[in-house]
C-alpha cells in the first residue's frame, strides 16, 4: 500500500498532512510513503526530516502520488491527477463543482470535518484539533495587537487595571480562547446559546452571560451543535451583550452553526460604543464573520477599534496544528488498513466511512453536494 503526502498548492496554507512522526507510524503499518519535496517547509519540517523517518521524497505532485493508493493533504486537491483516496479538509459546501471534478478524475474523497463527534472519532476530530490551536492563537493575536495588558500589576509606578476580555461562542475554540486569557490574567466573560456552555464556562473561572429563556434551553442539536436562532432571539441576545461589549477591552468572537454563514453577533454600533484602543478577534471571518464590520482577511480599524479578520489561524501555528492535524489522519486511515494484509482496505459499512466519504466510482454520492442540474 502506496501513501502520497502532497503540498499545499495554496501558498497561504503552511500546513502539513504528515509530520515525520506520523510518517514513522504509517511504515510501522506496512505502508510505503512519499512525501513532496518541500511539503512540510512552512511547518518546520525538513525533506531530510521525512527521509530520516523512511519516506521517499518526491520532486513533483505527480511523481509523489504515482500509483498512490491514498493521498494525504490538508486542503482539497484539485481533480488533474489525483486518483485513490484522498482524505483532507475538502470544505464541500458550495464547492459542488470542485467536487464533482474529484470524482470525475476518480478519486475517492474522503472529508475529514464531517468526521461523526463520536467518542471512537475523537482521536480523529480535526475540527476540534485545529480549532483549539485557532482559539489559543486567538488570544495571542489580540494581546498583541492590545496596546495594555492583561493582567492587573500593582508596580511603584501605579496599578495597572487587569483587561476585560469577552468570549462570544464556546465551543471548542472558545473554550481555549477562556482558558488562554485566563492564564494571561484578564477577567474573562463569555456567551453561548447552548445551554451545556454554562457549567464549562464557569469551570474555567469565567462568567457566563446569556438569555436564558426556553429557545436557548432547546438550542443544542443531537449532534452538540448550535442551531439558528430565532430573529427575536437574536434580538434579545444583542440587548443583553451590547452594553456587556461597550466595557469590554477585546472580544473574541467564535460563533458557528454547521453549513450556515456564521451569525452576526456584534453590530457596526456596538464596535463604536467601544473604547478606542479595544480589540476584536472575529474567528468566524472565514464564514463571513460573527461581527458586521470585519473585513474577511484583513485587520481594519473602525474608530481606534482594531477588529482582526485573519483566516487560518490554526495555519500561524503550522507546526503544532500540522502534528496533530497529521495524527487524525493517522488515525483514521489506520482504520482502513488490514491488518493482515496490510492493503487498502476500506469498510463501506463502516459509520466513520459513510460519514466522510463524499466521491466514489466517479460520482459525488453524498446527496448534499450533488452538483445542481
Ligand atoms: P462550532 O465551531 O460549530 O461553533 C462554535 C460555537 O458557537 C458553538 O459553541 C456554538 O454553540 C456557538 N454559537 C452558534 N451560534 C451562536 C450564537 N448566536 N451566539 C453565541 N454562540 C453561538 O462548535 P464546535 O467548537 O465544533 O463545538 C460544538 C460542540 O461539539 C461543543 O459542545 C463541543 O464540546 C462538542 N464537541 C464534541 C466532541 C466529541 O467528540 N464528542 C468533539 C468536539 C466537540
Amino acid at each position: 500500500m502506496r501513501i502520497a503526502v502532497l503540498a499545499e498548492t495554496d501558498k497561504s496554507e503552511p500546513r502539513v498532512a504528515a509530520t515525520p512522526e506520523t510518517v514513522k507510524k504509517f511504515i510501522g503499518l506496512g505502508a510505503e510513503i512519499a512525501v513532496q519535496a518541500g511539503a512540510g517547509r512552512a511547518s518546520g519540517f525538513s525533506d531530510a526530516d521525512y527521509a530520516a523517518a523512511g519516506a521517499k521524497i518526491g520532486a513533483s505532485a505527480a511523481e509523489t502520488a504515482t500509483a498512490a493508493d491514498v493521498i494525504l493533504r490538508v486542503r482539497r486537491p484539485s481533480g488533474g491527477e489525483i486518483k485513490g483516496a484522498v482524505v483532507a479538509i475538502l470544505d464541500p459546501f458550495g464547492h459542488e463543482s470542485a467536487l464533482k471534478e474529484l470524482a470525475g478524475a476518480g478519486a475517492t474523497a474522503f472529508a475529514m470535518e464531517l468526521m461523526p463527534r463520536i467518542t471512537r472519532a475523537q482521536s480523529m476530530d480535526v475540527l476540534s484539533s485545529q480549532a483549539n490551536i485557532a482559539g489559543y492563537r486567538a488570544v495571542i493575536d489580540a494581546a498583541a495587537e492590545y496596546g495594555r495588558v492583561l493582567p492587573m500589576m500593582m508596580t511603584p509606578a501605579g496599578t495597572v487595571p487587569a483587561a476585560r476580555i469577552f468570549i462570544m461562542g464556546v465551543g471548542v475554540a472558545g473554550l481555549q480562547a477562556i482558558a488562554t486569557a485566563r492564564r494571561l490574567g484578564a477577567i474573562v466573560t463569555a456567551t453561548d446559546v447552548r445551554p451545556a456552555t454554562k457549567e464549562q464556562v464557569e469551570s474555567l473561572g469565567a462568567k457566563f452571560i446569556a438569555v436564558e429563556n426556553d429557545e436557548f434551553k432547546q438550542a443544542e442539536t443531537s449532534g452538540g451543535y448550535a442551531k439558528e436562532m430565532s430573529a427575536e432571539y437574536q434580538a434579545a441576545q444583542a440587548e443583553l451583550v451590547g452594553a456587556h461589549i461597550a466595557k469590554q477591552d477585546i472580544v473574541i468572537t467564535t460563533a458557528l452553526i454547521p453549513g450556515r454563514p456564521a451569525p452576526k453577533l456584534v453590530s457596526a454600533a456596538q464596535v463604536r460604543a467601544m473604547r478606542a484602543g479595544s480589540v476584536i478577534v472575529d474567528l468566524a471571518a472565514e464564514r463571513g464573520g460573527n461581527c458586521e464590520l470585519t473585513k474577511p482577511g484583513e485587520t481594519v480599524v473602525v474608530d481606534g477599534v482594531k477588529i482582526v479578520g485573519a483566516f487560518n489561524l490554526a495555519g500561524r501555528l503550522a507546526s503544532t496544528a500540522s502534528a496533530l492535524y497529521a495524527k487524525n489522519l493517522l488515525a483514521f486511515v489506520e482504520t482502513m488498513i488490514s491488518k493482515e494484509t496490510k492493503q487498502l482496505a476500506i469498510n463501506w459499512d463502516d459509520e466513520l466511512v459513510k460519514a466522510t466519504c463524499l466521491t466514489r466510482d466517479g460520482a459525488v454520492i453524498d446527496p448534499r453536494f450533488q452538483p445542481k442540474a
